[in-house]
């Protein structure tokens, strides 16, 4: 019998990840100066990183010692910020940690995850890990959400975890306040990612709500606001009933020393991180009138800090080879 026929098999099964390509060795696979290199293909922070981040790196004195479990400085910190009690937080290695972590505590093979496609490719193939049915409704052409299909398949499929993204990742539309109350009423838990919510109009967010709502989970990451994507540091707010379980499961040391760190950081200079934030909502607000003027793109409008564009009468693959 070969090893690998001991693996499990939907993983030899599974299409692998396909993450985005490092700078560095993009530069070295096409003979290009590192410095002449502008990378905006991953909704990373342009303007990082900070340089208050890294002093306080640099300072660092403790990075022999393991990390406290619990993250409390930088829950406490994140409760101070969003006013959401330190209980209903959690700290891990990135908001992709955190579906990896919500999956393995709801989904036994065969169970049901609802998705919304197109949409962050995470959640799909986190739930083929788990062996779990990603039930894809595919989202209207403008990529609003088809509640009416969601709502018929949550009745024939009974997902326990319905994954949105709000912007949503590609296109940068928002959830609508009327969507989020009729998928809250749904029996399944609404995992809500706002990664790129720093970059959408003030008071987006629903973080603060989650306290009082029993099937809300909300996502966070300081990858794009805070530029910090490659310490892996975010976080989500949960129910009471389901931090219990989380704690069990959670790896005790997810989250790095420098990774705390930064986060703490992060949330202490918000404001220049805002500022920041303002930038970058301008400089998209720019891009978007300037590639008005190609007759071949379409470009949508976004709440997050990236554009997407569809391209009529040319191919989408060759433009980004060119690029
Ligand atoms: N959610 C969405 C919608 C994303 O686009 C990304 C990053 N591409 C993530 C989560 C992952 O965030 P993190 O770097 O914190 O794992």
């Amino acid at each position: 019998m070969p090893r690998y026929a001991a693996v499990r098999s939907h993983i030899i099964d599974l299409p692998a990840y396909e993450p985005v390509f490092p700078i560095n060795r993009l530069a070295e696979a096409y003979h290009l100066p590192l410095e002449g290199l502008v990378k905006l293909d991953a909704n990373e922070n342009p303007y990082a990183p900070f340089e208050f981040i890294r002093a306080a790196l640099a300072g660092l004195d403790n990075i022999h010692r393991y990390p406290d479990p619990e993250g409390t400085a930088l829950r406490a910190a994140l409760s101070d910020y969003f006013a959401v009690p330190v209980e209903n937080i959690l700290a891990g290695a990135g908001a992709d940690d955190l579906i990896d972590l919500i999956m393995r505590l709801f989904l036994d093979p065969d169970d049901c995850v609802l998705n919304c496609p197109p949409t962050f490719g995470m959640y799909a193939f986190d739930a083929g890990l788990y062996r779990a049915r990603a039930v894809n409704v595919p989202r209207r052409a403008d990529f609003s959400l088809d509640l009416e299909a969601i709502e018929r398949a949550v009745e024939t499929e009974h997902p326990k975890l319905i994954f949105v993204t709000s912007p949503n990742n590609p296109d940068g539309s928002l959830l609508s306040p009327d969507d989020l109350e009729r998928l809250l009423a749904l029996p399944a838990i609404v995992v809500l990612d706002e990664a790129y919510v720093e970059f959408a109009p003030p008071g987006t967010s629903v973080i603060a709500r989650v306290p009082q709502c029993e099937n809300l989970v909300v996502l966070r990451t300081f990858s794009k606001w805070a530029g910090l994507a490659g310490l892996r540091v975010g976080y989500g707010v949960f129910p009471l009933w389901m931090m219990a379980q989380l704690w069990k499961i959670k790896q005790p040391y997810s989250l790095s020393v420098a990774a705390e760190c930064a986060g703490v950081e992060a949330i202490q200079h918000a404001d220049e991180l805002n500022r920041v934030g303002q930038k970058i909502i301008a400089e998209r607000e720019r891009l978007f009138q300037a590639l008005q003027k190609f007759s071949w793109l379409k470009v949508y409008p976004s709440q997050a800090n990236f554009l997407l564009c569809r391209l009529m009468g040319r191919d989408a693959a060759a433009v980004k080879q060119t690029l």
